[in-house]
């Protein structure tokens, strides 16, 4: 299950916050009937994405050419089609995004969210905010960064 909502920024501009998984059931439309010039998203609460998602999300970035959009807070599953499919965002700009950090004392997983002109500065390791140990980025980084270096 999807779910949208929405808030008018100002007179040009919304914000669009999408939670849940991006499938052959996920129906954009309501996103559509934004007349909004400027269009700024949250996917932080995007939780998986499967290849008919992909063909949906695709033809929405298609339908919202010309306007402005912009992406924050795209979750790991939203950066790991961002980094297979190269025209996955077609002109949107991607602003923020969470990297994934290990902590095997802690033995969970950690968020960190970065702005997309910081993504470069990401160290391989920092500490835990819970326990203080190493935490060590989870993935191979310069694979995680492919939609960062690529253009
Ligand atoms: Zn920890």
């Amino acid at each position: 299950l999807t779910t949208f909502s929405h808030q008018s920024i100002d007179e040009s501009s919304a914000r669009v916050t999408v939670v849940g998984e991006f499938t052959e059931h996920t129906d954009f439309s309501e996103v559509l009937e934004l007349s909004s010039l400027r269009l700024v998203f949250d996917l932080s609460g995007v939780s998986r994405i499967n290849s008919c998602g992909v063909r949906e999300w695709i033809r929405l970035m298609d339908a919202l050419r010309g306007r402005t959009i912009e992406l924050h807070k795209c979750s790991v599953p939203f950066v790991a089609q961002l980094n297979m499919i190269v025209n996955f965002v077609g002109e949107a700009k991607v602003c923020s995004f969470f990297a994934p950090y290990l902590c095997v004392e802690c033995d969970k997983e950690r968020l960190r969210l970065v702005e997309r002109e910081r993504a470069l500065e990401l160290p391989e390791f920092m500490a835990c905010p819970e326990c203080g140990a190493a935490m060590e980025f989870d993935d191979l980084k310069e694979v995680y960064l492919t939609f960062v270096t690529r253009r």
